[in-house]
């Protein structure tokens, strides 16, 4: 944890990763620096990146003394720089949105985690592919929207995409080590990703109007922000790692199915031609699937308890009800219907959460919403990163147009 060790080499030479976080201030970015400051010998921070948290990235900037902090927030960038100066720390700060992608694809940058929250991580995500650096996705958004452009680019580019999303973490480390992109080459026949179900798996539909944000964000088994909590009690969270199931793993829709398993102890597994199914489970701590990434194909201590089968005693597993959860329906869909689909969903989804959260929009509105915003985009073809946001700017407008024309009330059932 000490600041100074940071700067320090491995005593058998190797070098040291140069490492950027970005949203380093989230919940998977503070994760993300508790692990690599366990390991100084083989991680140091580069830059670090987030939105408008003056204070957080400081004390950060304090303990790892990155070259370069970047914030999205203009106003915030020059409070960081203020403090940065009275403090004498040697970090420089840049700001604005245009500050990631530059950061991302300096030279000196080895690893890049990409912890933002939503749409706005999509152009220094992918820019740390198309500079050909090594990629911890926790952004699932990013890939959602961009789809084949992120993943052309991890290959032409000679990029490593590592997901720390801990379902698609586990899922790679359930597949062969030499899985080059084809299922059935590998002899899968299908990937079960399980689902907590969320705070809600059990509450009375009724009851789904009137929950608040905060019983949203409550989320049993992991500690999240409040955008992937709120995803989490809708299953759109789910949702979001088929599309996202789909494009790192080469898988068809249908060879993806969501298991519900409320202790969240097993994160997912894969299952081959022979029956045999491997899973990979530990303690729901976001730790494991960042140190698997950050260390691989090393094992890396991570700070995680030992999983204590006696204290588990029973693993449970159900079907997901549709009727509760339409969204894992209207993801499965939107990944069908070509590029616009998942761009569009995730537009609206970010829309619909953003309001439920700010108490505009009923939580059991939130589904509703999207199919509508879904079936009033056309399915487009999208080649490159300007028509993407291009898209998801308008399907942002078209959602909010439809929530202020209802005027819904938070407390609305209908
Ligand atoms: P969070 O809300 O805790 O943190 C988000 C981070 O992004 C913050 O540092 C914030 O400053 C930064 N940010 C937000 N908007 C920004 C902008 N416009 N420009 C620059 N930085 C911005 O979120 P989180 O829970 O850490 O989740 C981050 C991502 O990881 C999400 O895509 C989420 O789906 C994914 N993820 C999270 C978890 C988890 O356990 N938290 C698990 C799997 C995947
Ligand atoms: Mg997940």
């Amino acid at each position: 944890m000490n600041a100074t060790s940071q700067s320090a080499r491995p005593a058998t030479g190797a070098t040291v990763q140069q490492i950027v976080v970005l949203g380093a201030t989230g919940s998977v970015g503070v994760s993300t620096l508790n692990v690599v400051a366990r390991h100084p010998q083989r991680f140091s921070v580069f830059a670090l990146a987030a939105n408008e948290r003056t204070d957080a990235l400081l004390q950060q900037c304090r303990q790892f003394r990155p070259r370069f902090a970047a914030m999205a927030d203009e106003t915030a960038a020059a409070e960081l720089a203020r403090q940065i100066r009275t403090e004498g720390l040697p970090t420089k700060v840049l700001a604005g949105a245009g500050a990631l992608v530059e950061l991302v694809t300096m030279p000196e940058v080895d690893s890049v985690m990409a912890a933002i929250v939503g749409a706005a991580g999509l152009p220094p995500t992918l820019a740390a592919a198309r500079a050909g650096k090594k990629v911890l996705l926790a952004n699932k958004e990013a890939l959602v929207m961009a789809g084949r452009l992120f993943i052309d680019a991890v290959r032409t580019r000679g990029a490593r995409l590592l997901p720390i999303d801990s379902e698609h973490n586990a899922i790679l480390q359930s597949l062969p080590a030499d899985f080059d992109g084809q299922l059935a080459k590998s002899g899968v026949r299908r990937i079960l990703l399980t689902a907590s179900g969320g705070p809600f798996l059990r509450t009375p539909l009724d009851n789904l109007a009137r929950v608040t944000p905060d019983q949203a964000c409550a989320h049993p088994n992991w500690v999240m922000g409040r955008k992937i909590s709120v995803d989490s009690a809708t299953m759109m969270n789910k949702g979001l790692e088929v599309i996202e199931a789909c494009l790192l793993f080469n898988a068809r829709v249908d060879q993806v199915e969501v298991v519900i398993h409320p202790q969240s102890v097993i994160h997912s597994m894969v299952e081959y031609v022979d029956g045999s199914v491997l899973a990979q489970l530990g303690h729901p701590d976001m730790r494991t699937p960042i140190a698997h990434a950050l260390g691989f194909p090393e094992r890396i201590e991570s700070g995680v308890q030992s999983l204590n089968f006696f204290d588990i005693k029973t693993l449970n597993f159900e079907q997901p009800d549709v009727n509760r959860f339409p969204c894992l329906r209207l993801a499965q869909a939107a990944m069908l219907a070509g590029e616009s689909g998942p761009v569009a969903l995730n537009a609206a989804n970010e829309i619909a959460v953003a309001c439920f959260l700010r108490g505009e929009l009923a939580f059991n509105r939130i589904p509703g919403l999207i199919e509508e915003v879904l079936t009033r985009t056309p399915a487009t073809a999208l080649t490159d990163l300007p028509e993407v946001l291009e898209l998801d700017r308008e399907v942002r407008s078209l959602a909010s147009r439809l929530i202020s024309a209802r005027s819904t009330g938070a407390v609305s059932a209908n």
